[in-house]
């Protein structure tokens, strides 16, 4: 054998024993050699025990390789990399990831790999995302409905109607896609077109007209979950629609919208027991000290009672300003909800806290807040607890600690910091 026979039976060998699938064709498709991974993810898909043309097997599953082949004028290179095919109808259909190299004008080399795992690893990872994001609680512009498996309306939340207008019995059985109200600049997706993203990738976005019951339309951005996917079988998808005041608003007011209060701007709850259970985590690990202030506003059901709903939010806007201003940007300030706000303070021990709160209750009761022509005093309550070390040490002993202080400021008589005592800290 001479070296270059034998460099090519080495060849050969490594091609045979290689995990990855390997396809040599030619321009029109006509294989020339197959190995026998490629043969294990070809065959299911030709159906058939013989491969001649890889174009002819793959029509059903990937016709855009013949035009990929086609349109590829450099000599050589790379034609696709990672490329996606779903190669059957079934949801539980295997996803190959197919790359393309181009050798020669009339050779080119597929690699194609099993990718099915990776893409549902991915798709939970998005559902997490989306699920966070339609959980979000208080927002008002976000309606969430429910749609079965073929994309219609089977339940509503309040906030649909609210923001559409349409009644419960109006929306219910309606395809989601009767809603919308395209026009020449902003084309939506074609019938079926978004449902199937939505079960192919975990979720799907898209901005556009909408419905309204006057007869008016609003811009929303729109958002499609798969909802109790079991075995890979979508029972049904969650929609969420966001109102947004203009077209074309980008991926950051998106981040924002999940991350931040609609009212006070402040972080909301959800994102602050995300970031505050990393800095916990974290805290932990390195050491040093953490602690957490809860504030309640005082009496401020009778804000609401004597001034009306729209001065306690300009109140609480009012309040959420007022504490940001003294903390420092490490800081974490939540609304955790209604008139409740949270504050975590890295690297901070109890004293410290305790100072804190003691400024953002003077920063409060100092000057009245302006709601809206009336000036208003307005004062509130302060809970502290800080991190003790200990292994059941977790954010709900340090918020249940916070809350008991702050529980005991507002039997004490309002308007005043309370600590949590050294056994609660992080109980
Ligand atoms: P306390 O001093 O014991 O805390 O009394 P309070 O009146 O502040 O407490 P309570 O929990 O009885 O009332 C809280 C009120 O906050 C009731 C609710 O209507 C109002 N509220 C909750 N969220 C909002 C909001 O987003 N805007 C407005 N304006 N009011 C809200
Ligand atoms: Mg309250
Ligand atoms: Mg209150």
């Amino acid at each position: 054998m001479t070296d270059l026979e034998a460099e090519h039976a080495a060849l050969l060998q490594f091609l045979y024993a290689c995990p990855a699938g390997l396809v040599e064709f030619s321009a029109a498709g006509a294989i020339g050699m197959v190995n026998p991974a490629a043969m294990g993810v070809l065959l299911p898909i030709a159906g058939r025990p013989f491969i001649i043309n890889l174009f002819d097997v793959m029509d059903g599953c990937a016709p855009e390789l013949r035009n990929m082949i086609q349109q590829f004028h450099l000599p050589q290179g790379t034609v696709c990399d990672g490329h996606r095919i779903v190669t059957g109808r079934g949801e539980r259909s295997p996803v190959l990831a197919c790359n393309i190299v181009k050798l020669t004008e009339n050779r080119y080399i597929a690699t194609l790999s099993d990718v099915t795992a990776q893409v549902a690893r991915e798709r939970r990872l998005k559902q997490a995302e989306i699920w966070f994001a339609s959980l979000l609680d208080g927002v008002d512009d976000v309606a969430v409905l429910s749609l079965d498996a073929n994309g219609c309306i089977d339940a509503v939340t309040p906030s649909a109607m609210r923001q559409t207008g349409f009644s419960e019995a109006e929306l219910l059985g309606r395809p989601f896609e009767w809603f919308d109200r395209p026009d020449r600049a902003s084309a939506m997706p074609l019938p079926g077109e978004a449902i199937a993203v939505a079960r192919r990738d975990g979720w799907y976005l898209h901005e556009g007209w909408h419905a309204l019951a006057d007869g008016g339309r609003y811009w929303c951005q729109r958002l499609i979950a798969v909802r109790d996917e079991a075995a890979g079988i979508a029972a049904g998808y969650t929609l969420v629609i966001r109102a947004v005041a203009r077209q074309g608003r980008d991926t950051a007011d998106l981040r924002r919208m999940l991350t931040l209060d609609h009212l006070t701007g402040a972080s909301n709850r959800a994102h602050f027991f995300e970031t505050a259970e990393r800095q916990l985590v974290r805290t932990l690990r390195d050491g040093g000290s953490l602690a957490l202030v809860v504030l309640d506003v005082d009496h401020f059901k009778r804000v609401n009672d004597e001034h009306g709903h729209a001065a306690g939010d300009m109140v609480l806007r009012e309040v959420a300003r007022r504490c940001e201003a003294e903390l420092r940007p490490e800081d974490i300030f939540a609304r955790l909800g209604g008139e409740e706000f949270v504050v975590l303070l890295p690297g901070t021990a109890l004293m410290e806290a305790s100072a804190v709160a003691e400024r953002l209750r003077l920063s409060l009761a100092r000057e009245p807040i302006d709601a809206g022509g009336v000036e208003l005093c307005i004062t509130a309550s302060f809970g502290c607890s800080s991190l003790v070390r200990e292994p059941a040490a977790s954010l709900a002993g340090l918020l249940a600690a916070a809350d008991s202080a702050l529980y005991r400021a507002k039997g004490a008589g309002r308007d005043r910091v309370e600590l949590a005592h050294a056994n609660q800290a992080a109980a």
